[in-house]
């Protein structure tokens, strides 16, 4: 039998899926069709807007699972997952029994989806859905249930190759990996916001596992990894789990992880990460130190780790249990910044620390936002530096969260944007920074917009067009709080447009006309003879260096 996979992109804390990223639920849906002997057929909400032929042969599936839901949605560039509606208009389409399945369908049993999902679908995954899949598909009934590890470590592996059928294959595409799930904090009931840690006792995936997983995708042509499917990289098989909330960091399990891909994989272009806890990096600082240095060593620059920190008010991690205190923070954002800040060849640190603050927690007054503001100042203060600062309005999904400071918390992320993230953003990226390989996703206006494929990437803005889905170079022209301006690197002085002559620095509108009309020039030589004679000969050197000069012009 076909069954039909629609992958509507999911957005949660540990698990990204909104292109450029394929998440592994869909992944492991299509492990589990395969493993019941029926074949699998991958589509995206994508295709259902476009009514691509692949909807075409989704709609005539017997059995049709639909994953989905944005938990913590972002800035999205290339697509949007999918709405609610638009995934029950989709299922007017579908003649075949349908599941719902990923956080869309977590969210109906905590009323967090407002419309009765049981009038639209057979079945919903409270649980892990592609065990429901694999259920329904071998034993005609389903209780819903968790995948067991073995079925777990079966399904990555086979549904690796899902990854073919993604849109932007492969260059443009970016696997999110699970190492393990749920929270080290479980036995103190974890922060009072989180869902993560009502998984239970934390369940980790073997090195091995996860080698050969990737191994497929590497196979299959994916060059591109995000290990961000856990709570705490530093955890990862960490000892005292059970005992304490702040397990001592396992080296050797990392090592073993890390070297591992790169023996099977010695081509990845980008093997990135997420999330750590500040607190087991502060409290076990040999251990935190020596992974630094291995995750330094074996990822790919441009990485970066978030901490959910999401308080500076002492008051306010009292009450809702947090993770780590402000010290703590400061000493893991230390040890990342003492190994991380080298510049990579694709122009970006090499690993740097990213700062989750959360909002509209039990116990915050007016005063949590001046600690939250003070506590970044002290970063900036003490010349450390941050790949983000991420800045939400807590999610009632545990629980409802009052927000009673609306007007303070955007006056906060005003202050933060304009103080504290441009001058950071200055110095991680300072003008005429070289940027390797950004990938174009959207037009806005005259401009253009795309990011490097990996964790968080910035998002990278030329005041011209350039044509959409290839790679480009950049040199860094201009910051905003979080963005950067580029133009393209190096630009062909015979064949650039008049608008990236325009975004030049140092170069009018008169002497782009004047380089227009002059053109072709046969040497990067004539080309400064001919600027000298326009402007003043000393800034000269400056503006050739953003252009190169294609042989054959
Ligand atoms: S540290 Fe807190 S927010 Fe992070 S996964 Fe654990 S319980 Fe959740």
């Amino acid at each position: 039998m076909r069954v039909g996979i629609v992958d509507c992109y999911v957005d949660e804390p540990s698990i990204l899926g909104v292109p450029p990223y394929i998440s592994p639920y869909p992944r492991y849906a299509y492990g589990a069709v395969l493993a019941s002997g029926n074949e699998p057929v991958y589509a995206t909400v994508d295709d259902w807007r476009n009514k691509s032929s692949v909807w075409e042969s989704v709609k005539k599936c017997h059995l049709v699972y639909i994953v989905g839901g944005a938990l913590v949605p972002g800035k999205y560039l290339r697509t949007m997952p999918a709405s609610m509606n638009e995934i029950i208009q989709m299922t007017q389409e579908l003649q075949g029994t349908k599941i719902i399945a990923g956080p869309v369908a977590r969210y109906a049993y905590t009323g967090r989806v407002k419309q009765p999902l049981e009038e639209y679908f057979e079945y919903i995954a409270r649980l892990d859905g592609d065990a429901l899949l694999y259920d329904l598909l071998t034993q005609k009934s389903v209780n819903g249930r968790r995948r067991t590890k073995k079925e777990w470590e079966q399904w990555a592996i086979l549904g690796a190759r899902c990854v073919q059928h993604a849109h932007a294959f492969p260059e443009g595409v970016i696997a999110e990996i699970e190492t393990y799930r749920g929270c080290v904090r479980w036995i103190s009931g974890g922060c009072s916001f989180c869902t993560d840690v009502l998984f239970g006792e934390p369940v980790f995936r073997e090195p091995q596992a996860i080698i050969q997983e990737i191994t497929e995708m590497y196979n299959s042509g994916l060059r591109n990894f995000r290990i961000g499917g856990q709570t705490c990289i530093y955890s990862y098989m960490a000892e005292g789990i059970g005992e304490t909330e702040t397990p001592r960091p396992n080296v050797d399990a990392l090592s073993k992880l890390f070297k591992g891909i790169w023996q099977s994989c010695p081509c990845i272009e980008v093997l990135h990460l997420d999330n750590a806890n500040p607190a087991v990096i502060a409290e076990h600082e040999a251990e935190a130190r020596a992974i630094t240095k291995l995750l330094v060593e074996y990822t790919t620059p441009g990485n970066a780790v978030a901490f959910g920190m999401e308080s500076a008010d002492p008051e306010v991690i009292k009450k809702n249990n947090l993770n780590a205190v402000p010290e703590q923070v400061i000493k893991a954002i230390e040890i990342l910044n003492e190994y991380g800040r080298k510049r990579g060849a694709n122009g970006m640190p090499a690993l740097l620390p990213g700062i989750n603050i959360l909002c509209g927690l039990d116990g915050e007054t007016k005063h949590t936002y001046r600690l939250n503001y003070e506590f970044l100042a002290d970063v900036v203060r003490r010349d450390l530096w941050l790949r983000r600062i991420n800045i939400r309005q807590v999610a009632g999904v545990r629980k409802e969260f009052k927000m009673k400071f609306k007007q303070e918390f955007q006056h906060f992320k005003y202050l933060v944007r304009t103080n504290i993230d441009m001058p950071n953003l200055k110095k991680i990226l300072p003008e005429r920074t070289v940027m390797r390989k950004i990938y174009i996703e959207m037009h806005e206006g005259k401009h253009a917009f795309g990011r490097q494929i990996g964790t968080y990437p910035l998002l990278v803005g030329f005041p011209y067009r350039i044509e959409l889905n290839k790679f480009v170079d950049g040199i860094v022209v201009g910051h905003g709080a979080r963005s950067i301006t580029c133009i393209e690197y190096p630009l062909d002085i015979n064949t650039c447009t008049f608008d990236a002559l325009l975004s030049v620095p140092g170069i009018s509108k008169h002497l782009a006309g004047a380089i227009m009309c002059n053109r072709p020039f046969r040497s990067i030589e004539q080309f400064a003879t001919f600027l000298a004679e326009h402007m003043d000969a000393s800034m000269v050197p400056a503006i050739c260096a953003f252009f190169g000069f294609r042989r054959g012009n």
